[in-house]
């Protein structure tokens, strides 16, 4: 049996899936998920193989045909480089090709989270049939993925859709090196920071919310416990999510003006707020986005759940397989 491995690679969590593809879908056979080892790459690397080895002498039937990798840029996808980024700083210039092609002689792929979200959506989730599409992380950090004209398009250097470096305001929450930034507004770390210095404010002013009592708080203060309050009818984190939503409708608007896609999917937290965060978002839009861009382009939740990062690295190692063949043409 033909297996693709795909590694997804996040800031505190990493999954190494083994699947195979069906039609349209993947089906996946195993999953061994871990800590990030942030500190030390090689130490990372090695225990991929590891169990990457350990799993196909388990199974002597399957047959590795590719591997792919997704992780949070800035990186090299030429290269195999990953250049150190915002949730894993000490992995500068950290080589997978490498390591793993001497490993396993496989094709072996490397593409930032986001293109490899906008694969996956695209290929067996919301995006399915579409010519141009965009895919946004809001997770972790906030990153774009673009589908155009039924193809990924990374840019120059990989470097297309680093969109959460976009400055929204001067000041504001920070975010992949600047305040106010998409990613300081819109993301989970962003959220907690604007979070805390809302909370700030309402304190020094006696008001107390829910998600912050005292000064002592304010340091735990995440983008899941704003949330919770707001389940529970706290007023600043509905102001806060307010806020996020409408920088979220300006992000938005600025890819529909330049990129006029017929869908944007977003992961994550819109995925999970999406009633909270929907009003602001589409005032926004409404008010920045060019009126014909705006009304031919649906913007939708990602549809594949939970599971997307490992949909996302398999989408990776099925494309390493599928150029491998296509430029063998
Ligand atoms: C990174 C992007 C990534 C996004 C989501 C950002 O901080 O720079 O490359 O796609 O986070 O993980």
């Amino acid at each position: 049996m033909q297996v693709v491995v795909g590694i997804d690679i996040g800031g505190t969590k990493c999954a190494v899936s083994f699947a195979r593809q069906h039609s349209d879908d993947i089906i996946f056979l195993d999953k061994v998920r871990m800590e990030t080892e942030t500190e030390d790459f090689d130490r990372a690397m090695e225990s991929f193989i590891e169990i990457i080895r350990e799993r196909f002498r388990r199974n002597p039937d399957w047959k590795l045909t590719s591997i792919g990798i997704s992780c949070g840029g800035p990186l090299d996808a030429g290269k195999g480089l990953i250049l150190s980024p915002p949730n894993l700083p000490r992995w500068d210039r950290a080589d997978v090709y490498t390591p793993l092609k001497k490993a396993f002689g496989v094709p072996v792929m490397l593409q930032n989270d986001a293109d490899a979200c906008a694969l996956a959506e695209w290929s067996m989730g919301a995006g399915k049939g579409c010519r141009n599409m965009i895919f946004l992380t809001f997770g972790t950090g906030m990153g774009a993925g673009l589908i155009l004209n039924n193809e990924l398009y990374s840019g120059t250097t990989s470097m297309a859709g680093e969109v959460g470096h976009i400055r929204m305001e001067k000041e504001g929450p920070f975010g992949y090196g600047k305040y106010g930034s998409f990613e300081g507004f819109c993301s989970g770390g962003g959220i907690a920071k604007l979070g805390r210095m809302m909370a700030e404010e309402a304190l020094r002013e006696g008001k107390t919310p829910l998600f912050c009592q005292s000064e002592a708080e304010l340091d735990s203060i995440s983008c899941k416990s704003i949330a919770e309050a707001l389940e529970q009818g706290d007023e600043l984190a509905a102001e806060i999510f307010d806020i996020v939503g409408t920088y979220l409708g300006r992000g938005l608007s600025v890819l529909i003006d330049i990129l006029n896609p017929e869908m944007i999917v977003i992961g994550s937290i819109y995925a999970r707020q999406k009633n909270v965060l929907d009003k602001k978002m589409r005032e926004a839009l409404e008010q920045e986005a060019l009126p014909v861009s705006r009304k031919a382009c649906r913007i939708v939740p990602a549809s594949l759940g939970e599971l997307i990062g490992d949909y996302a690295a398999v989408s990776v190692g099925i494309k390493a397989y599928q150029d491998l063949y296509r430029h063998a043409e």
